[in-house]
């Protein structure tokens, strides 16, 4: 194989690329990450959990500072006033400073980072008998252009190698977006809504953070309205009281406005792997169908990037084929896409009330429970409707919901 500057570089500084990064680093390899903002995670654009699941499963050790609140767990809310628990421990971050800290660990592992460094090109080379050699990347930033034998695109929805090699299928994103509202009380626990009068085919979240401050944001598919169903739930609701404010990475401006971004929501992209290259995180796909948590899983499918670039770069062979280990890895590892988002589908498709009899029938906490507690559970909707069970398939949505769990990358 060619030589080339670097052995990886990662597209993005996000949780998926830094996490990459770090691990490549930490593996010996001649690692660069190009981010296309001067600042690293600004705009944010999440709600800023991170369950202590997976803290645990990426063995991280999460400073103080990057910490906003320790949570207890997530309250789901349904119409009618139903409310039911998933009680499993976690964090809200301060995301920019997490994405912040993860960059400074990858480079005091001897990373290079280059911020203001926009991916604009991707070009092939090859040896003799057309045999894949590395790529040249170019694009706006002083560095380029740059080769490197294994591009990591952990680039967020963007894709940008998917964009430009169009190399993998379309992906569907959601739209969502969030106030920071101040003398927010909590009790420690994230409210997210399935209340679809606001959020059609999405939900709404307060995610409560230090000193009374709190996200309050939803994802919705209709992208024309969501501003103002946003606003509509904030002033129907406790959250009227409320004062809205600029988060602290963002300039002042004459008038508050919502941030966010948007988010994959249809599963992973059918090719995830090319010569030379990995896609992890949101350029792959990866997020959690039902909540759309995505950070989880892109550090860990960054993590297992980096294990696949060292093995492949031991053995100085890293084509699409010798690249394969990473797409068995996270099939084998993340959670079943389909059954997810056959249940999101059903759940889409309960009105109300039915909503409301579904969660009526479930037990207050939702984590932990047994098989028989989930028997009882479709014994109890199939004697109040069982047009539930058998004409709009609310055992799909109750596994959508199991799957949502942080041990099955929910958050
Ligand atoms: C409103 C909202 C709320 C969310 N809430 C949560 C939540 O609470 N918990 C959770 O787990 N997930 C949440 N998510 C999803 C989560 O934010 C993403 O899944 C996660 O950030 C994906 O990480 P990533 O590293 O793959 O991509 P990203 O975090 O998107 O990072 C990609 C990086 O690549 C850079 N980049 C893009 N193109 C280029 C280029 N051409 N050249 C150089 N750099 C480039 C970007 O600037 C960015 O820094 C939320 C998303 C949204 C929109």
């Amino acid at each position: 194989m060619g030589d080339a500057d670097w052995d990886v570089v990662v597209i993005g500084a996000g949780p998926g690329g830094g996490t990459a990064a770090l691990h490549c680093a930490r593996l010996g390899l001649r690692t660069l990450i190009l981010e296309e903002h001067k600042e690293i995670g600004v705009p944010v654009h999440c709600g800023e959990c991170l369950s202590e699941i997976a803290v645990q499963n990426l063995e991280i050790e999460l400073p103080e500072e990057v910490i906003s609140l320790h949570v207890k767990g997530i309250r789901v809310l349904f119409p009618n006033n139903v409310e039911k628990k998933l009680t499993e421990s976690g964090y809200v971050l301060e995301k920019h400073l997490f994405e912040q800290w993860l960059i400074d660990e990858a480079v005091k592992e001897g990373a290079t980072f280059k911020p203001s460094h926009k991916v604009k090109g991707l070009n092939k080379n090859f040896q003799l008998k057309n045999q894949f050699s590395n790529w040249e990347i170019t694009g706006k930033g002083d560095l380029f252009p740059v080769t490197t034998k294994i591009i990591i695109d952990a680039s967020g929805v963007a894709g940008i190698t998917s964009r430009i090699l169009n190399n993998s299928n379309k992906i569907e994103v959601i739209s969502g977006y969030q106030y920071e509202m101040i003398e927010v009380e909590n009790d420690k626990y994230l409210d997210f809504y399935i209340w679809p009068k606001y959020a059609p085919e999405g939900y709404v979240w307060m995610i409560p953070k230090k000193n009374r401050r709190a996200n309050v944001g939803l994802v919705t598919t209709k992208k024309s309205e969501k501003i103002k169903s946003l606003d509509s739930f904030i002033e129907d609701t406790y959250l009227s009281e409320k004062k809205k404010i600029d988060p602290v990475w963002k300039k002042s401006g004459m008038k508050i406005k919502p941030f966010g971004g948007t988010i994959p929501i249809s599963g992973p992209r059918n090719n995830t792997i090319d010569d030379g290259l990995i896609m992890i995180g949101d350029a792959a796909g990866f997020t959690s169908p039902l909540f759309e948590g995505g950070s989880h899983l892109a550090m860990k499918s960054g993590k297992f990037a980096a294990e696949v670039c060292k093995e492949a770069l031991q053995k100085n062979s890293f084509s699409k084929n010798d690249l394969s280990k990473y797409e068995t890895l996270w099939k084998k590892e993340f959670p079943p896409y389909h059954k997810i988002l056959k249940g999101k589908k059903a759940l889409y498709d309960l009105t109300d009330d039915e909503l409301a009899i579904m969660a009526a029938c479930m037990p207050d906490e939702m984590n932990g429970m047994s098989i028989f507690t989930k028997i009882g559970v479709g014994l109890k909707i199939m004697i109040k409707s069982p047009k539930l069970i058998f004409k709009k398939r609310v055992i799909s949505v109750l596994l959508s919901f199991g799957y949502s769990r942080a041990k099955f990358y929910g958050w």
